[in-house]
């Protein structure tokens, strides 16, 4: 930790001070701002000067044993928010909750970096924490943590979704902040994303943080791998994996043959991380036969998909049938009138394959509805 209070009760905070006056706060005594008890200065050749509890089994608001890394980012960052003129506090107790942010933002926006693997259910606890006492929390993950080529659970926990970036994190390493953005995973579970870096002390740090909620190009290039996909199924099917069965039954159900499913079955989208693209393209095409506006549609798949806690599951879900609808409306099989919509061809025939665009080119009755969603998640960053 880089905060401490002295015995007066004044809190100072390392970041504020050179290594010789470093070396003359040692001499004196520290307390833990949160549970008050007595900290030792460490302030050794390698690691960047600290304090750290003399007994820390009591302490419940600090994690001790902070790598070199995460106090390092803790200070660079916090320097990059303080030279832009942000409210910027290190290790700022919030007693209501018992936790201390690594930083917190203009009193309302919590920075955790998180270095080292972290239980769900320990990362799920802390946010609904913040965000029930009306804090926004953005959770940057260290390279330890970083993203490869196969999602953890963590990850997975961590993910928030825009309309503009679609499923997203925030990575950070030892020079830059990382957007990762326009997640994706493909039926052999690997994953696609793009990623863009911001170096530390460049541009807006605000900005950058405000960026997934704004309009920006962004170009997520997908070839489709029919036969790729076909193989998995396939070998799905052979290996009687449940998933597959069962989602050929629904096929059954519906007059299709899984194996036999068109190429659009099997398009990226744009976001289908949390939910078989699949089944949901499936279940759409059923539900376009029984209901004919776009609320009635999304409330019907509300309940079936689980989304990571800090996605707005309603947004992410309008979303969803925002682009498939619009896909199907590319293939003329559904025209919008006003608020309704028409199926005008038969949805048992196979259709014919289609270039994957952007969700940038959704249309514009369709994004408003999901527009009208994302004001309220918007404003929370860019009000910060
Ligand atoms: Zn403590």
């Amino acid at each position: 930790m880089l905060s401490a209070i002295n015995s007066q009760g004044r809190k100072i905070c390392l970041l504020n001070h050179c290594s010789h006056e470093i070396s003359l706060l040692k001499k004196l005594e520290w307390f833990c701002p949160a549970c008050h008890s007595p900290l030792i200065l460490k302030n050794g050749s390698i690691k960047q000067a600290h304090f750290a509890h003399i007994s820390s089994d009591i302490c419940e608001a600090y994690s001790e044993n902070e790598s070199e890394a995460h106090l390092t980012l803790k200070y660079q960052l916090a320097k990059w928010f303080q030279e832009q003129q942000n409210d910027c506090q290190i290790e700022y107790y919030l007693p209501a909750l018992k936790q201390i942010p690594d930083l917190l933002i203009n009193h309302r926006l919590a920075i955790e970096i998180q270095c080292s693997p972290l239980s769900i259910e320990r990362f799920n606890a802390r946010t609904i924490n913040y965000l029930s006492h009306g804090y926004q929390v953005i959770w940057l993950l260290g390279e330890k943590i970083r993203i490869k080529s196969k999602l953890t659970r963590l990850q997975f926990a961590m993910c928030s979704f825009s309309v503009h970036s679609g499923v997203f994190l925030w990575q950070i390493d030892q020079k830059a902040l990382v957007l990762i953005e326009m997640l994706h995973i493909s039926l052999n579970r690997s994953i696609y994303f793009q990623k863009q870096a911001f170096n530390f002390f460049q541009g807006l740090i605000m900005d950058h943080f405000r960026l997934p909620y704004q309009f920006h190009s962004n170009r997520l290039l997908i070839t489709l791998n029919q036969t790729k996909n076909k193989q998995v199924v396939c070998r799905g099917l052979y290996y009687a994996n449940p998933q597959w069965l069962s989602l050929q039954a629904l096929c059954y159900q519906n007059g299709l043959v899984l194996q036999n499913l068109t190429d659009d079955f099997y398009n990226p989208g744009i976001f289908p991380l949390f939910y078989q693209p699949i089944r949901f393209r499936i279940e759409i095409r059923r539900f376009l036969k029984k209901f004919r506006t776009f609320s009635e549609l999304v409330m019907n798949f509300t309940d079936e998909f689980q989304t990571p806690i800090q996605i707005n599951h309603q947004l992410f879900i309008s979303a969803l049938v925002a682009f498939e609808l619009q896909c199907l409306m590319r293939q003329k099989i559904l025209i919008i009138n006003k608020n309704k919509f028409k199926v005008i061809n038969n949805l048992n025939l196979q259709i014919s394959t289609f270039e994957i665009q952007s969700p940038l080119q959704i249309n514009q009755w369709l994004s408003k509805k999901v527009r009208d969603g994302e004001r309220n998640e918007e404003r929370k960053i860019i009000d910060s």
